[in-house]
């Protein structure tokens, strides 16, 4: 069924989202205004970067209205940047966060050396081929509490996908790598 699905459009790659979203067929609606949270039945948090992300969500007046939408139901996915602003704790560090998803995150946590690398990541919920995961100043997944699972880890154990519901959080972009079956994935969860 086609849906129409936001993409949060303030900052970061929501362009690539976007065309993800339309090679699977649906419509996309790019968000700035809180009344464009009225037209849509899902949304996308792209990466980019967290803190102004967060601080746009404030200018913009989104960021209630959001996490009213959220624990009404609205599926998210959130890469990356947008991973962390759906995190409950980020190590106790003041930025604005949906804060929808009991996961904790540490931001930019492989350090200087591996700012940006990229990885084969199983994702059991996809089976194979794994994914090809393109990490950029990634935040990783510390903690998954009760409410949300992981979904992926990679080899050496450091959780990079979690679920919550018809939430998802990645701490990689599958949206640069034209693999499109975790926003299938994600499209295809039931609603609560
Ligand atoms: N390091 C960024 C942050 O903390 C996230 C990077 C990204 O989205 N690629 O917000």
């Amino acid at each position: 069924m086609k849906r129409t699905i936001g993409i949060l459009a303030l900052q970061g790659d929501f362009a690539e989202h976007r065309a993800a979203v339309e090679r699977l067929g649906h419509e996309v609606v790019e968000v700035r205004l809180p009344s464009d949270l009225d037209r849509i039945d899902g949304l996308i948090i792209p990466g980019g970067e967290s803190t102004t992300i967060g601080k746009l969500l404030v200018d913009f007046s989104l960021l209630e209205p959001l996490r009213v939408r959220v624990n009404a139901g609205l599926p998210v996915f959130g890469t990356c940047a947008g991973a962390i602003v759906l995190a409950r704790d980020i190590g106790g560090l003041a930025q604005p966060l949906i804060g929808v998803m009991d996961i904790v995150i540490k931001r930019n946590a492989f350090g200087r050396q591996l700012q940006s690398f990229e990885a084969n990541v199983d994702v059991p919920v996809l089976g194979s081929p794994p994914m090809h995961a393109i990490f950029i100043r990634a935040p990783a997944i510390e903690q998954v509490g009760p409410r949300a699972e992981v979904i992926a880890r990679m080899a050496d154990g450091t959780i990079v996908a979690a679920r919550q519901g018809n939430l998802i959080a990645t701490a990689f972009h599958p949206e640069l790598t034209g693999d499109d079956r975790l926003h299938r994935y994600w499209l295809s969860l039931p609603p609560p």
